[in-house]
């Protein structure tokens, strides 16, 4: 029963308004982590830690249901017996759910130096070969800390690994996904996801296989959306597209490195280095954090897809 000493001090009709709280019932719900949604019969009322107040208890008890649900982690539901006047109290310790990624064998590819090129730069001189290393070692610190197999296909940020040889090493590891990290040169902001739409032919092979092909195009979808959902109001999605929409692909059919794929293979350019904005993002500690949980979650929603 709430206490109407407060609000018998002010005006008349202030005075109903609270003391009409003896038709409510409270449920103070806290939660480890917290930050889960908490909804009561079905109906969305704040995130937790947060106080629900029951407008319309009756003086017989009566169930509601409250549920709690938090990304990554089981959702949370009890019943709860509350009549009017009752303030009670829950505390919901959350089950984490086993990572989606936990079991792959997932390769890396830190884009450059390569046969073609070392990588573009920023206009404030941000080197593309850099940055790929950078991400690409916060990812798999990341990926195995959450139980998947990494395999990189360079030790080192200089080393130089020709495109044919990055396929092999993911073709041999016979990893799950294979995803090659790049920046853009190009013009607007934001990311995108290349993968082989048809085969091209390098080095008088033809490849890649029709699986491989369509692997990667389920892939794309899953992935995109899974950066989508860390990125939107962060950084433009520049959408998913085909290897024949590049210039090497447009040439060859698809990238050298998709060809000799025997794994599905997704290209992420992460941003457009020579975009300014874009630049200061992935130059900084807290935009490399971003871009890491990004590809992440894209890694998480494709093989939550499976
Ligand atoms: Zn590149």
């Amino acid at each position: 029963m709430r206490t109407c000493i407060a609000a018998m001090l002010a005006a008349a009709a202030l005075v109903s308004a609270i003391c009409a709280a003896a038709d409510e019932a409270s449920v103070a719900v806290t939660s480890h982590p917290a930050g889960a949604k908490i909804y009561v019969n079905g109906y969305f009322k704040g995130r937790s830690p947060h106080t629900v107040v029951i407008s319309s208890a009756t003086a017989e008890p009566a169930a509601y249901r409250f549920t709690l649900h938090l990304p990554g982690f089981a959702p949370w539901d009890m019943q709860i017996e509350l009549a009017a006047g009752q303030n009670k109290a829950v505390y919901a310790t959350l089950e984490r759910l086993p990572a989606a990624v936990a079991g792959r064998t997932i390769c890396i590819d830190p884009g450059h130096p390569s046969e073609t090129s070392a990588g573009t730069s920023g206009p404030n001189g941000v080197s593309e070969n850099h940055i790929n290393w950078l991400i690409a070692t916060q990812l798999r610190d990341d990926l195995q800390a959450a139980g998947a197999s990494v395999v990189m296909t360079k030790q080192s940020e200089n080393e130089h690994v020709t495109n044919r040889r990055r396929a092999e090493i993911a073709n041999e590891a016979g990893a799950d996904i294979m995803i090659r990290l790049h920046c853009d040169a190009a013009s607007g902001r934001g990311y995108s996801i290349y993968y082989p739409d048809r085969q091209g032919t390098k080095y008088g092979v033809t490849g890649p296989d029709q699986a491989v092909i369509d692997g990667s195009r389920a892939a794309a979808g899953p992935f995109y959306e899974g950066m989508k959902s860390v990125l939107a109001g962060t950084l433009p999605a520049r959408g998913i597209h085909g290897d024949s929409a590049t210039y090497v692909g447009s040439r060859q059919g698809a990238l050298t490195g998709s060809i000799f794929s025997q794994v599905p293979t997704l290209t992420i350019e992460m941003v457009v280095l020579t975009n300014a904005e874009d630049e200061a993002f992935i130059d900084s500690a807290a935009g490399q954090a971003t871009m890491v949980e990004a590809l992440r979650a894209g890694l998480e929603s494709y093989f939550g897809s499976l």
